[in-house]
């Protein structure tokens, strides 16, 4: 199939977006995120057919994008106090909800599981098709499965051109990492993906919210896999002191993602970052895959700081580098 290249700018674009996704096709769209792969969340057929493109394991369950809590609501089977609490603060934005589903939710978007993960995206791209569809959306990332997620229609179209019907450009994402995401579905509220809403920001509100059990339960969550966000190449994380040593040791073509002044080898192909926990987020995914498309086969990337703002990158590198 040829994959269409239209412009969130373009009201006429947008209503073309909805169209292809109102006939059952599948439409990548900008969020606040990264890029998602959008497809009719209540039809089954378009669904599968997100799984198909990405090559995504279907017990893997998606993201349902919704323009807000009236559009939720019907698709959750519970709205408990702590959902309440944290939608009044946190939507539309970076926070995705899992909670337990009704039956208007396909078994194909929850990957068979009792629970079906919502979230109101804040881009306006994402909010003015999710309007002209008034139904809700499942998007992953769109990507393919397992590799970094896409923060520019170009990286979606270098992983799926030719797999979906659209692609529409709306520029770069603007926090650059996925969502959090925060069951509310066993004992209490639980962190299940680090992301671009801090833990802390949810405990101001909800008080402890401590990670998942990592077996079994919802915790088997896609986010959760031990390597993901991966490119497509050998990645190994080291501080600034050991990275010059690392990086001279590592099969070539060698790549190093930096924060500050390190003197690497001069054959390694290097890219800096900022150091501020925000400015990193947005660039990261277009430094990975920058490296890997200059043909890297190894990449080295500083460890970043300890501290809590650091959390989701942290996350996000730890899998790469598994
Ligand atoms: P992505 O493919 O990057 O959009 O990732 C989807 C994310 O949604 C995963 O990382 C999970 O954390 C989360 N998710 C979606 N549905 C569920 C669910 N029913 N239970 C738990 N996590 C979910
Ligand atoms: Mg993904």
């Amino acid at each position: 199939m040829d994959t269409q290249l239209l412009s969130a700018r373009s009201p006429a674009d947008l209503d073309a977006a909805a169209g292809l996704l109102l006939r059952g096709g599948l439409v990548a769209f900008p969020t606040e995120t990264v890029y998602g792969l959008g497809a009719l969340a209540l039809e089954p057929l378009a669904v599968r057919a997100i799984y198909a493109a990405k090559g995504r394991a279907a017990t893997n369950p998606l993201i349902v994008h919704v323009l807000g809590e009236d559009e939720a609501r019907p698709l959750c089977a519970r709205w408990p106090i702590e959902a309440q609490e944290l939608v009044t603060r946190f939507w539309p934005g970076p926070l995705t909800l899992v909670l337990p589903r009704t039956d208007r939710v396909p078994d194909e978007v929850t990957g068979g599981g009792p629970t079906v993960a919502v979230r109101a995206p804040s881009h306006p791209a994402a909010r003015q098709l999710l309007a002209r569809v008034r139904v809700p959306l499942a998007a992953p990332s769109a990507n393919r499965s397992e590799h970094v997620s896409p923060t520019t229609a170009r990286h979606v179209l270098r992983d799926l051109n030719g797999r979906i019907d659209a692609v529409l450009d709306g520029g770069r994402c603007p926090v650059g990492i996925e969502s959090t995401v925060v069951g509310l579905t066993s004992a209490g509220p639980r962190l299940l993906r680090a992301g671009a809403v801090p833990r802390s920001a949810l405990e101001e509100l909800l008080g402890e919210v401590p990670d998942a059990a990592p077996a079994g339960s919802i915790a088997a969550s896609p986010g959760q896999q031990k390597r993901h966000y991966a490119p497509a190449a050998l990645v190994r994380l080291a501080d600034a002191t050991a990275l010059p040593r690392i990086a001279a040791d590592l099969p070539g073509p060698v790549g190093a993602v930096i924060r500050g002044d390190i003197a690497l080898p001069q054959e390694v192909v290097s890219v800096r970052l900022p150091e501020n926990p925000a400015g990193y987020a947005r660039d990261l995914y277009a430094a990975l895959r920058e490296l890997e498309d200059r043909g890297c086969t190894s990449i080295c990337i500083e460890s970043v700081p300890a501290s809590p703002e650091w959390d989701a990158i942290r996350d996000r590198l730890t899998r790469a580098a598994a």
